[in-house]
This record gives C-alpha cells, structure tokens and sequence, in this order.
C-alpha cells in the first residue's frame, strides 16, 4: 500500500481483528478450524492479553447466538437465508456455518470489502484445502474480477468500497442476474440478515445510513409482502472524553479515529440507527451486559479459567464501550418474529 492512502490504516484493522481471532483460538476461548489459513504465518503470531481475548470470545459468542438464531428460524419456516457480510475481512463465519448443522438453510453467503483485501482473501480461500472444499463443486468455483473476487454456488466474495453510493456501485453487484440460477445474486423474497462486524466506525454516518436504507429498500420488493431483513452491528461507542481522548484500552489492537463517524455515544442511539433508516424494530446491548446476561455460566466459569486475568474491574469498563445492535425489517407489518428475544 501506499504510505499515503488514507485507507490502509482502515484496511489494516483486518489484520488486527484476524489476529484476535487467531490467539483467542490458540488460547480455547474460541473453535475456529478455519483462521489459521488466512494469517500468515500463524503459528508464529503472538497471543493478546487475556482481557482482549476475553473481548473477543463475548462478541464472537453474542454474534454466533444472533446468527444462529436467525438460521434457526429458517429452518422453522422452512426457508433458506442468505448471510452479507460488509467489511468482512479475514472473518470465517461462511466456513463454520458450512460445515456445521446449519448448512442446509444457508442458500447464500455474500462478503464485501476493500478490493485489496478481497484479493488477499480469494488467495488465501485458494490455497487452503479445507476452505476450498467447503465452497463445493470444483468446477462451480471461478476466481472472479480478475483474482479480486470469488464466485461459487453460495459463497461470493465481493471487491467494493462500502462508502459508494449504493445505487451506482454495490446495489448492481447485487441485484444484476446469477449465471448458475438466473435469479439475481441477492434474491429480495429470501430472508436476508446483513452483518456489519466492526466496519460501520470506519465510514462516515451518512454513508451508514444510505447503505442501510438500500438494503431496507431493496427488501421491500419482496414479493407478496415477504421481505425480511435483519441487521446486526457490532461497534464500539462513546469512546471518546471530551477532549477526544480514547478513554479505555481498546479491544481492537488498532483504533483508527475517522472524523465524525462516530456521533452514536449511547445504546439508545445505536438502535435508533437502525430504526432511523427504516428498520421496524431494533435493540442494543452492551458486551458487558452480555456478558452478564447471556453467556451461560458453564461457559463463564469455563473461560475464567483458561487464563489469569487481573484487570477484572477493568474488564467491565471496556465491555461497557462496545454493543450489538440488531434490527428486523418485515414488508408485512403483519408477519412476527421472534429473532433476538
Ligand atoms: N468484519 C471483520 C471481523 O469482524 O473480523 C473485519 C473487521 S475489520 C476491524 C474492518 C473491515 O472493514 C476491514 O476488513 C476493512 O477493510 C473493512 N472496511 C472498512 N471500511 C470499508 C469500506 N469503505 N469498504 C469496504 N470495506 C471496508
């Protein structure tokens, strides 16, 4: 890269997020067979320290919950879903869902980031065996955009910078026609959740907002009134002192401060993100209330001891800084759903 792009140090998060990952992994927090093969040179990587990897066993473990229910609730309705992950960067989450129980109720799985990450990963997924052989039938797999993308029958990974208008740059992307089955890539009558794993502080509000309300919007051409769309964020919040000081030790390893993208300092705002662009309903919570609430206490106790942590004190005031905020939109006001109680 560039010394001077403005964007690798936004890019650079990905390395950063990977290597959490990766050490919460090698510590047992998490079981993730499939991120070694996108750091390089993983076993040599450093671990984090406990309270990191603390930070990152809530997150992964509230969103997996979110995720799990909402291809859950397919499965009820006897329908499939399709999973868009924006910024995804090094993230797994298609490999893990494609070799677990609940593979047969994912009919798509969507990643989007920057193009010089997309072709890092469609490198990475190439060389590594047991990540090519998750995406299927050999021959339905075509390195796309040059070696910038992947097509396969479910999983797609897709270069483009979220900041565009989504209307001239990525809505296309997703709503152009699908060679294998004729449909577009993104189809609008299926149940869709988008994820936005720590990307959306790296873009200005505005530029939030107009991507939400594409997807919103684009919902609404479900047919008969079926539109489902579910939304989930993982973000940090309310960082800042006044003086913009970052305030608490940062679970990310990097923070990367864009001006003006973060003006959500409370949960209530967080939500209100989402309802703000059309979203029929939305809740926030924190990773400590989380941590409280809704990891159960097997797995609490289970954690505890993998390593010594002395900043417990600490550990509550980080959590408090970073939230899950998840919205459901449904074309018909009629239809209910239970995704996330
Ligand atoms: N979601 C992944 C995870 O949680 O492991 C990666 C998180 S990383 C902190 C942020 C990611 O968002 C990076 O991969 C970065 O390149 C991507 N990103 C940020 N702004 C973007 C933009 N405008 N367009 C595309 N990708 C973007």
């Amino acid at each position: 890269a560039q010394p001077q792009d403005p964007d690798a140090p936004i890019r650079a998060t990905d390395n950063d997020a990977a290597l959490a990952r990766l050490s919460a992994v090698k510590k047992n927090y998490l079981q993730d067979a499939f991120v070694k093969d996108l750091v390089p040179r993983a076993h040599l990587q450093p671990s984090r320290p406990p309270l990191i990897n603390i930070g990152t066993y809530v997150r992964s473990h509230a969103i997996d919950l979110l995720v799990g229910e909402w291809l859950q609730m397919a499965k009820a309705s006897g329908t499939k879903v399709q999973i868009v992950s924006l910024g995804a960067g090094s993230d797994t989450r298609f490999w893990r869902i494609e070799t677990g129980p609940a593979k047969d109720e994912l009919a798509k799985y969507i990643e989007i980031d920057f193009t010089e990450v997309t072709t890092k990963k469609a490198m990475a997924i190439r060389k590594s065996k047991q990540m090519n052989s998750a995406l299927g039938d050999p021959e339905k797999v075509q390195v796309a955009g040059g070696g910038t993308g992947l097509r396969s029958p479910k999983y797609h990974l897709i270069p483009a910078d979220l900041r565009a208008p989504p209307t001239d740059s990525l809505g296309p992307v997703l709503t152009a026609g699908e060679s294998t089955e004729g449909g577009p890539l993104l189809s609008p009558s299926l149940p869709t959740l988008i994820i936005f794993e720590c990307v959306l502080a790296y873009m200005s509000p505005e530029a939030s907002a107009r991507l939400l309300r594409w997807f919103v919007d684009y919902s609404s051409t479900g047919p008969e009134g079926g539109g489902i769309l579910g939304c989930l964020v993982y973000e940090m919040f309310n960082l800042h002192d006044a003086f913009g000081r970052v305030m608490v030790s940062n679970l990310q390893a990097r923070y990367v401060s864009i001006p003006g993208a973060e003006p959500f300092t409370t949960l209530e705002s967080l939500s209100k993100r989402l309802t703000d662009e059309g979203f029929s309903a939305a809740r926030a919570l924190t990773l400590r209330e989380i941590r409280r609430a809704y990891i159960e206490q097997s797995e609490l106790e289970r954690i505890s001891k993998l390593e010594f942590l002395d900043e417990t004190e600490e550990l509550d005031l980080v959590l408090e800084h970073y939230a899950i905020s998840w919205g459901l939109y449904l074309q018909n006001p009629g239809s209910s759903s239970s995704w996330g109680h």
